[in-house]
């Protein structure tokens, strides 16, 4: 039992401290200063006041291809925290795009409504 359920343990610990690192990272946090200044729609839904900053590719996603072997640390950092996966989102109520969207990337998640970015990003994956 022990050396089945060890690894994945391990594993997830592991996914949860890349995670971590990636959401502490100085770019993320300068971009969360300055979307309040913005004062921005959700990118979304077009509706919502935009009061949080989502991964468009997801944090979860980018630390799977740390785990995997396909990125480094640093690589993955480097592509989650930059402006070409930022996209302003209302959050913070269970109904909100950023609690719904959770670790769905932004072309599986955008919709009629959602920005030109978005949309093309859907385009592209499709
Ligand atoms: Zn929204």
């Amino acid at each position: 039992m022990i050396s089945f359920c060890g690894p994945k343990i391990a594993e997830y610990t592991l996914k949860q401290d890349i995670g971590k690192r990636m959401r502490s990272s100085n770019r993320f946090k300068q971009e969360k200063k300055e979307l309040k200044q913005r004062k921005q729609k959700c990118e979304y839904c077009s509706e919502n006041n935009a009061s949080q900053v989502d991964h468009m590719e997801s944090v979860s996603d980018f630390s799977d291809s740390v785990l995997e072997g396909n990125l480094t640390v640093n690589e993955a950092e480097e592509l989650t925290n930059n402006s070409a996966n930022f996209a302003d989102s209302c959050g913070g109520s269970t109904g909100s795009c950023n609690q719904q969207k959770d670790k769905k990337s932004a072309s599986e998640f955008g919709g009629d409504n959602s920005s030109d970015r978005i949309k093309r990003r859907k385009r592209n994956y499709l």
